[in-house]
C-alpha cells in the first residue's frame, strides 16, 4: 500500500484541563475526500487546526507523506485551509487575495499571474481579477477563498464548513462543484460539516465524531447501512433504536424478543447467544406495515405528517417505545389510532453498541 498523504496518530488535546481530543487516529490516502461529521463542540475544528499546525497537540503525531510534521509551523506543511467566513482581505482585489501566499514567498510576478489565472479558472471566476470582495456575492467570495487555498497546490486541503454561510440552493450547487474540483485535482480533502446529507453526498469516507473521539470511520454506505453504535445510527439519517433479547435463530437470522413482539435481524458472524440483551437499529424508511399476520411488533399509529415531500408516521410500540416510519414522496394507507404490526427485512436491521465506543483506526 502506498504511504498515506496524512496520518494522525493518537492525537490528544486539552484546553484548561478539559480533554477535547482523546486519541484521534486517521489515515487519509492521496485524493481521498474525508468528512469529519459531528455535533458542535465535539472537536472537529481543533482536529483541523492541529493538522494545519495552528494548534499543538498535547500528545500524538501528525504525518504528511510519511514525514513527522507535528512540530513544524503551518508554512512548512503542504496544507491549506478554507474557512466558513472566507477570511479574504477586503482592501485587496481578487487577484491580490489569491496570489497573496505566492507573493509572500517572493515568487516571480509572471509566475504569480499565471498561477492566479489558473486558480480562478478552476473555480470559474476568470475575469474577476480586478474586483474587490465587497463587489462579489457570498458564493463568489467562497470561490475566491477556495482559489486562494489551491494556488500553492497543497497536498491536503482542509475545509471548515466552507458552505455553511450559503443558502440551500447555492450550497447544493457548490457541493457538486467542490466535489468535481477535488476529483479533477486529486488533492486530499479533509472537510468539516454539521450537515449529514452533505457528508453522505460528497465523501469517500466519513469520520463520525463524538466528544473528541471517532465513533466510526467508514464509507457513506457503511455508516448509513451498518452503523456500529446507536449514536452513529441516530446522528446519520433517522434511525429507530430498540432494546431486545435473543430468542433464537432461524438460519442466518437472529430472532429477538423486542417491545412485546418479535424482531428479526441478520445474524452477525459473532452472534450473541440466546438470552443475551441486544440493541438493534433500523432506518425509518425500512419499516414496513402489516395488519394481518402475527409477525413483527404490535404498534399503534400516533401521528402522520408530510414535511418537505417526506411522509413521517410516528408510532408507539406495545411497551410504549416510540418508533418512526418514513417514505419519500408517497402516502401510505395508515391512519392515526390504527393498530398495526411493524416489521423489516432482517438485512435492513443491525445490532449496534456491541463493543466499546471510540474507533482507533489501524495504525499505518
Ligand atoms: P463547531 O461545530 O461548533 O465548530 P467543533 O466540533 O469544531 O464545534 P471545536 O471548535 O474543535 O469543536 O471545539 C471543541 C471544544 O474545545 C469546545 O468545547 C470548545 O469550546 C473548546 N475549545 C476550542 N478551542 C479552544 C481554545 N482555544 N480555548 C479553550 N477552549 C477551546
Amino acid at each position: 500500500m502506498s504511504t498515506p498523504i496524512l496520518e494522525l496518530h493518537q492525537i490528544e488535546k486539552s484546553f484548561g484541563g478539559t480533554r477535547v481530543l482523546d486519541g484521534i487516529c486517521l489515515s487519509a490516502a492521496q485524493g481521498e475526500f474525508i468528512t469529519l461529521l459531528g455535533p458542535s463542540g465535539c472537536g472537529k475544528t481543533t482536529t483541523l487546526r492541529i493538522i494545519a499546525g495552528l494548534e499543538d497537540p498535547d500528545a500524538g503525531q501528525v504525518l504528511l507523506e510519511g514525514q513527522d510534521v507535528t512540530a513544524a509551523p503551518p508554512e512548512k506543511r503542504n496544507v491549506n485551509t478554507v474557512f466558513q467566513n472566507y477570511a479574504l482581505f477586503p482592501h485587496m482585489t481578487v487577484a491580490a487575495n489569491v496570489g497573496y501566499s505566492l507573493k509572500l514567498k517572493k515568487r516571480p510576478r509572471e509566475e504569480i499571474a499565471a498561477a492566479v489565472a489558473n486558480a480562478l479558472a478552476l473555480v470559474q471566476l476568470d475575469g474577476y481579477e480586478k474586483r474587490y470582495p465587497s463587489e462579489l456575492s457570498g458564493g463568489q467570495r467562497q470561490r475566491v477563498a477556495i482559489a486562494r487555498a489551491l494556488v500553492g497546490r497543497p497536498k491536503v486541503l482542509l475545509l471548515d464548513e466552507p458552505l455553511g454561510a450559503l443558502d440551500l440552493q447555492l450550497r447544493r450547487q457548490m457541493q457538486l462543484e467542490l466535489k468535481a474540483l477535488q476529483k479533477q485535482l486529486g488533492i486530499t480533502f479533509i472537510y468539516i460539516t454539521h450537515d449529514q446529507e452533505e457528508a453522505l453526498n460528497m465523501s469517500d469516507r466519513i469520520a463520525v465524531m463524538r466528544a473528541g473521539r471517532f465513533e466510526q470511520i467508514g464509507t457513506p454506505a457503511e455508516i448509513y447501512d451498518h452503523p456500529r453504535t446507536s449514536y452513529v445510527a441516530r446522528f446519520v439519517g433517522e434511525a429507530n433504536v430498540l432494546q431486545g433479547t435473543v430468542a433464537g435463530r432461524d438460519g442466518d437470522v437472529l430472532v429477538l424478543d423486542c417491545a412485546g413482539g418479535c424482531a428479526r435481524v441478520q445474524a452477525p458472524k459473532d452472534a450473541p447467544a440466546q438470552g443475551a440483551p441486544v440493541t438493534l437499529a433500523v432506518r425509518s424508511e425500512r419499516v414496513e406495515f402489516d395488519r394481518t399476520s402475527d409477525c413483527g411488533l404490535p404498534a399503534t399509529v400516533r401521528e402522520k405528517r408530510f414535511a418537505g415531500g417526506m411522509l413521517r408516521i410516528e408510532l408507539a410500540l406495545a411497551d410504549g417505545t416510540a418508533l418512526v416510519a418514513s417514505r419519500h414522496g408517497i402516502d401510505l394507507p395508515i391512519q392515526p389510532g390504527e393498530a398495526v404490526r411493524v416489521w423489516w427485512q432482517p438485512e435492513d436491521a443491525v445490532l449496534v453498541d456491541r463493543d466499546a465506543p471510540g474507533v482507533k483506526e489501524a495504525q499505518a
